[in-house]
């Protein structure tokens, strides 16, 4: 799987970020909860200091919640930092978001002065969907393909806090391979730039590993089939996915895969647990 970001808009990115950061008091990062460590903009532990960060796992209605649980442990455990699961309905759990940011700020300034909190978040993690609800109010635009360019907003909360929404455009961990993986299944990753029967021999792969019971079930299948691209095959003859001469078309045995992944209609599948990068860490060490 190639993936090209573009240097240019990750310098200017980079450059506009860390130009902001001087007076910003909080940071807000919105993560997939399916993934919250491959979703994570890699500059943001770089430029942030000891500014205080709320990590916020969005879409957890399609995550497993002992995982997310995990997730939130792992955050809560780094300096500065807390960490909220929440999915777009939770609108009153939303809200209290400013009430925990104010909370991490010294006492002089939770109380006097407005405090300017930067939002940012990869494509597709919900960011704006968030921002809206903050705001109480449709202000930024939402939908299910990951954008290019965003202007910068500034949004002034309730609790005296000036929102100030990501400048430039935020690019995800590409490396190693698996975190592109993730991304690319979840949608974070445009599906113009990927290779579907690829990301999907790792999704299949994934799935029979951890949830081969969702597997069973919606796909009707009598037993497990031995790997990923066997899974695939199966699901395709099932689907009614027949190319010419009677053989299955993975591409749109994929597309269901992953279609129906992203949907939460296999159920609520986390990606990536604290153990599983901690086991991939060492393995690239
Ligand atoms: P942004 O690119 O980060 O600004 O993401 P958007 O706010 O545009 O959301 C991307 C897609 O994810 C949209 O289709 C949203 O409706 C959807 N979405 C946002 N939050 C949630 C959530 O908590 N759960 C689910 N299932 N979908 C969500």
């Amino acid at each position: 799987m190639a993936i090209n970001w573009f240097p240019g808009h990750m310098n200017k990115a980079r450059r506009e970020i860390n130009k902001v950061m001087g007076k910003v008091q909080l940071i807000i990062e919105v993560l997939d909860a399916r993934i919250p460590f491959s979703s994570e903009n890699p500059l943001v532990s770089g430029l942030r200091r000891d500014t205080p960060c709320i990590k916020v796992l969005n879409k957890r209605d399609l995550a497993d919640p002992q995982i997310t649980n995990q997730w939130l442990d792992y955050f809560r455990a780094q300096k500065q930092m807390t960490a909220i699961a929440v999915h777009k309905a939770e609108t009153k759990k939303i809200q209290k978001l400013l009430d925990m940011g104010k909370r991490m700020l010294p006492k002089d300034r939770s109380t006097i002065k407005a405090t300017t909190a930067m939002i940012l978040g990869i494509p597709n993690v919900g960011k704006s969907t968030l921002i809206n609800i903050l705001a109480g109010r449709t202000i930024a635009k939402t939908g299910n393909v990951p954008a290019v360019t965003k202007r910068q907003q500034q949004v002034l909360l309730k609790n005296n806090i000036v929102l100030l929404d990501t400048p430039g455009f935020l690019w995800p961990k590409l490396t190693p391979k698996s975190c592109g993986y993730r991304l690319a299944i979840t949608g974070a990753i445009k599906d113009a730039v990927i290779e579907y029967s690829d990301i999907a021999v790792f999704a299949a792969s994934y799935f029979l590993k951890a949830c081969p019971d969702a597997l069973t079930s919606r796909y009707k299948l009598p037993s497990l089939p031995e790997d990923g691209s066997q899974l695939l095959v199966e699901l395709g003859r099932r689907r009614g996915c027949i190319a010419k001469g009677g053989v299955v078309n993975i591409q749109k045995a994929s597309e269901i895969l992953i279609r129906e992944y992203r949907q939460g209609l296999l159920g609520p599948i986390s990606l990536e647990s604290p153990a599983d990068i901690s086991a991939e860490q060492q393995e690239n060490t």
